[in-house]
């Protein structure tokens, strides 16, 4: 099971640590440490009735529950098979053990050559900037990531830091998790400022999902360093549905571009979520009133727990044919499949 919250940023050596004892949680950290953590309370608070419990203890028990208060709001009462909640509903199905759904679907493990530094494509490094996110998706593909041995001392973060300084040839780097925006923002402040003291980076991306699901993250703490920074800055939010964007994650999103954020999205493709062209058009129609572009369509990654949320491939490219026929070229993400040791994502 993974307590990804046990982990959250208290390395006391660590570039994570914030060690101002008298500083107090700004208003997302208070969100975030009041999450709901309990699946009965997750039924509780949305009127499911007593058959959702057993799949929801049963799930919690892999990989824990985790849903801010601002994400539940935005989900309809009594409605089990509501798109916000299935994201995020543990379901008896997570036990089942399914041929094929393995435990590191993307083989992160071979491409990891320090703890927290990943480097699978050319010219860019991901680096696992926290290990904790302010949800739990049931279909993560890192549901299982071994967090504990990537959240790096900081020491380890300067060697991490040498490899991008000793290769010239790595010109973005990525900030992922876990969420990167769970970090506080003091302790990203720091690794930024080294990553543009690199003469050969250009770019800072941020792969993320806390201005989705807690928008008061998007704070001036956060939009100082970020709006600072020499680096250009790329935002890669992660929404699925077009009801997870409300009037406060547009407020969020038209902050991050004030601040010269590029804004793009990737969904992943979710039997139960998002798996109609009605839903996949309006994704892509809400995310352009809110300033972000699609980008990355995913098919699911087989981790373990999550098969009840796959689409075939088949269904998957008639999906993205339905939706050439209604949205204009630029509101269309690609639909791409993440195989280990490519050097790219492949389009299907
Ligand atoms: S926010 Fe992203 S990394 Fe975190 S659980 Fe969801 S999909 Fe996984």
């Amino acid at each position: 099971m993974i307590t990804r919250s046990s982990a959250l940023l208290q390395r006391p050596e660590s570039p994570s640590a914030d060690v101002t004892p008298l500083s107090l949680p700004s208003a997302w950290q208070t969100q975030l440490s009041r999450a709901i953590r309990d699946p009965h309370e997750l039924c509780r608070r949305l009127g499911l009735d007593d058959s959702w419990l057993p799949g929801a203890e049963a799930g919690h028990a892999l990989f824990e529950v985790r849903v801010p208060e601002a994400f539940l709001a935005r989900m309809r009462y009594g409605d089990p098979h509501d798109p916000l909640l299935r994201q995020v509903l543990p379901l008896v199905a997570e036990n089942e053990n399914v041929p094929g759904y393995v435990i590191d679907p993307l083989e992160e493990a071979e491409h990891t050559p320090r703890p927290g530094l990943i480097h699978k494509y050319a010219g860019r490094v991901l680096l696992i900037a926290s290990p904790a996110c302010a949800v739990n998706c049931r279909y993560c593909f890192r549901r299982h990531f071994p967090y504990e041995d990537n959240s790096p001392s900081r020491a380890q973060w300067e060697r991490s830091l040498d490899t991008l300084r000793q290769d010239a040839s790595i010109h973005e780097a990525i900030l992922s998790g876990g969420d990167p925006l769970a970090a506080n923002d003091r302790q990203l402040a720091w690794l930024v400022e080294r990553l543009e003291a690199i003469p050969h980076l250009r770019r800072l991306r941020l792969h993320t999902r806390l201005p989705v699901v807690i928008p008061d993250r998007v704070d001036d703490a956060l939009l100082g360093w970020l709006g600072a920074t020499r680096l250009q800055k790329v935002v890669v939010l992660h929404i699925n549905h077009a009801q997870e964007i409300d009037e406060a994650v547009i407020e969020a999103c038209t902050r991050l571009k004030a601040a010269g954020v590029t804004l793009l999205n990737q969904s992943v493709l979710l039997r139960g979520v998002n798996d109609s062209v009605e839903s996949l058009a309006q994704l892509s129609e809400r995310l352009f009133e809110a300033g972000v572009l699609p980008y990355y369509l995913h098919v699911l990654d087989p981790v373990a727990g999550a098969a009840h949320f796959d689409v075939p491939d088949e269904e998957a490219r008639e999906l993205v044919a339905g939706l050439r026929e209604v949205l204009p070229g630029f509101l269309l993400p690609r639909l791409v499949r993440e195989v280990p040791g490519e050097s790219s994502k492949t389009p299907l």
